[in-house]
Order: structure tokens, then C-alpha cells, then sequence
């Protein structure tokens, strides 16, 4: 129940406000008493986060249209408008497994956004004072040489020859662009700072603006794939990642990213802890057994013995995240999935 009474406490632009991430990242900051401007690339889209929002909190929430992120100065007008930002959070970027062509499909949108939103802040909007980015796990692991623990000061070891490896194409843009935003901050020395969110593979309970089941977002499909019966013959394998994050803590993150003022300069690697697919079945066939027909009778785990470690005590001192366990997300994506499934 949303309890704040109060003038905002500022002002926050949102890239990518159609987003699963993106959504209950605005709901974090509606929550908390910030006013939310959220950038879409359409109008519908736009209306449907709006319109879906709260009544108490429609009032601070509106959108603005801006098209394909990585064109030049695609956010300039955003700024130039006269709005008084004081945060911006950017999390458009592509993440989809699916590309006819990585450069113009994931490098592009995933660099040029990044810096292109960070000029368009230094040259048009200096009243904001904090930029936080939705990077990615994918910047922090190195699947060629796991670390025996990941934390901040790794860094994924991708380089732009990489995004031609179809599997490795997504970790590259997210690696490539992060390290352009640290970059372009250092070189350009800005009047903001920046800080940026590593979360690993997210789930959670679906965003209220979400047309249908089929465009969901890409790290929530296994659990609607396990719903729909769709692994019935056979789970499919965990890969590429065993590690797990609550969208509720993805978006605490970023929240507490901007409000914490020891948090800029700073990348936080956000993880919740380990699951495999296996574990995702034994949660819904505990939790939902009228769903047990359409999980596969009995499947291997192929959760690795020798799993990496993770530290993420930086995140829950800094940004004072107490995470959400397996069964709790699992059960409330499941839930969000069967509300929107009429026919479940
Ligand atoms: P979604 O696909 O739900 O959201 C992606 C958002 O980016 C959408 O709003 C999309 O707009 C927008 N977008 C993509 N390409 C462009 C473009 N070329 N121009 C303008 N907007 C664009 O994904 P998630 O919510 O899962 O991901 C959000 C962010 O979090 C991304 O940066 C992703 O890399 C990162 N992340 C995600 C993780 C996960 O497991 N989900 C884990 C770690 C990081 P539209 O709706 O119009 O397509």
C-alpha cells in the first residue's frame, strides 16, 4: 500500500519504461515519492504504463516518446524540453538471444544509447546529478575462466570481435557499453556520477503494461515455458547462468543506487542466490500442483557441482538489499504468469 504523502523528491527520467526491469523500477520510485518520467517508443506504450499504474500515483508518472535509442541525439529532446531532471536511470538496451544482425540489433542500441543519453545529460540537463545504468552479470563473469568468486572487480573479458559469436553477442554489448559509460564519465568528467547495476538473470512477477505472454521479457520465458507445459518432454539446460536475482531487489538496487550518496562510482553485482531449471520445476510442483502435468515426471539437475561464488555483501551494505529466495520469485512470477492466462 503506498503510503508516501509529501511534494516528490525528485525528478527521475527512466530509459525503456516498457521494460519488465524497467517497470517495477518505476514502481520502486513511485513507491519511495519520486515523480517518474518514462522514455517509450511508442504511444500506446506509453499509456499502457500510465494507465496501469495506480490511481494515487498516476499523477507522477508520465512518458515520453523517444524512438530508436541508438540513433544520434535520440535523447536530446527529452532534455532539451525544459524539464528539470534530477536522476536518470537507463535500462533500454536489446536483451534478446534472437538477432539477424548484432551490430545494428544489440551493439548499437546497447553502446551508442548508453553514451548517447550521457552526452545528451552532460550537454542539455545540468541539473541531474546521478546516472544509473542497468548493466549486467554479463559484464562481471568470465565463462572462459571462472573466477572461484565474482564480485565488482571482475570484469567479462569481451572485446567488439566477440559479438559475432552468437552465444556471446548479448554478454558483449552489455560488457562493451558498461566500460563506454565508465569511460566516457572519466574522460569527460561530467557533472554527474554514475553508478551501475550488474544484476544477473532476473525474475519476477510480470509488468502490469505487458500486452500478452508473448512478448515477455527474455530471462522470465523458462518459468512460462515450465507453465505452459512447454518442457514437458524435458527440461531444457540451465545454461548460460546459475545464479538468480528477485526484479524486487533489481529495482531496490537502482532505487537505493540513487539515493545512496556513497553509492556513485560504483558497480554492484546483484545476486540473489543459485538456481537450475530443476529447481524451478520442484518450486511450481510444490507450490501450484494442478500445474505437476505439465512438468516433465522426473529430470536430471544439471546444477554443476563445482558452481562459481558470488560475493554480494557490497550491494547489501551499500544498498541495504536483503534478497528474495527461489521459492518466494519463482511463486510470484508463476502466480503473475497464471493471472494473465486465462486458459490456466
Ligand atoms: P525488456 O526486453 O523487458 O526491456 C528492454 C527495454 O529496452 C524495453 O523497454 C525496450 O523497448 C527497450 N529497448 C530495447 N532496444 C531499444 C532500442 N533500440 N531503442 C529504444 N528502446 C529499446 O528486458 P529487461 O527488462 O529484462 O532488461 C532491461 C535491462 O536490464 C537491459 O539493459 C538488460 O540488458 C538488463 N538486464 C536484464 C537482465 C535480465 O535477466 N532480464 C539481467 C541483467 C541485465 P521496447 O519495449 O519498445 O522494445
Amino acid at each position: 500500500m503506498w503510503s508516501y504523502v509529501g511534494p516528490p523528491k525528485g525528478k527521475v527520467l527512466v530509459t525503456g519504461g516498457s521494460g519488465f526491469i524497467a517497470s517495477h523500477i518505476i514502481d520502486a520510485f513511485l513507491d519511495d515519492g519520486f515523480e517518474v518520467v518514462a522514455t517509450v517508443r511508442s504511444n500506446e506504450k506509453g499509456r499502457a504504463i500510465v494507465s496501469s499504474a495506480p490511481l494515487l500515483q498516476q499523477k507522477n508518472i508520465s512518458y515520453v516518446v523517444v524512438g530508436d535509442i541508438a540513433e544520434e541525439g535520440a535523447f536530446d529532446s527529452v532534455f532539451k524540453s525544459g524539464s528539470a531532471f534530477d536522476y536518470v536511470v537507463h535500462t533500454a538496451s536489446p536483451y534478446t538471444l534472437k538477432v539477424h544482425d548484432p551490430i545494428k540489433d544489440l551493439l548499437d542500441p546497447a553502446i551508442k544509447g548508453t553514451t548517447g543519453i550521457l552526452k545528451s545529460v552532460k550537454a542539455f540537463a545540468p541539473t541531474v546529478k546521478r546516472i544509473v545504468i542497468t548493466s549486467s552479470s554479463a559484464a562481471i563473469i568470465n565463462p572462459l575462466k571462472h573466477a572461484q568468486i565474482y564480485d565488482e572487480t571482475n570484469w567479462a573479458p569481451w572485446t567488439l570481435e566477440d559479438i559475432h559469436i552468437p552465444k556471446r553477442a548479448y554478454e558483449t554489448s552489455k560488457a562493451l557499453s558498461e566500460k563506454a559509460a565508465w569511460n566516457f564519465v572519466e574522460t569527460e568528467k561530467p557533472n554527474f556520477d554514475l553508478a551501475t547495476i550488474n544484476c544477473t538473470f532476473t525474475f519476477g512477477p510480470l509488468q502490469r503494461s505487458l500486452p500478452n505472454l508473448d512478448a515477455m521479457n527474455t530471462s522470465n520465458h523458462r518459468i512460462r515455458d515450465m507453465v505452459q507445459g512447454k518442457m514437458k518432454g524435458g527440461l531444457s539446460p540451465t545454461m548460460p547462468v546459475f545464479t538468480f536475482v528477485d526484479v524486487r531487489d533489481v529495482a531496490q538496487a537502482h532505487l537505493k543506487a540513487v539515493t545512496m550518496p556513497e553509492a556513485g562510482g560504483n558497480r554492484f553485482y546483484v545476486v540473489g542466490g543459485y538456481f537450475s531449471n530443476k529447481r524451478i520445476a520442484d518450486v511450481i510442483q510444490h507450490s501450484f500442483p494442478e500445474l505437476a502435468a505439465r512438468l516433465p515426471e522426473d529430470s536430471h539437475d544439471d546444477f554443476p557441482a563445482d558452481v562459481y561464488k558470488f560475493d554480494n555483501s557490497k550491494s547489501r551494505r551499500i544498498l541495504g538489499l536483503d534478497y528474495i529466495d527461489l521459492d518466494k520469485s519463482v511463486r510470484d512470477t508463476v502466480q503473475s504468469i497464471i493471472d494473465r492466462s486465462p486458459e490456466l
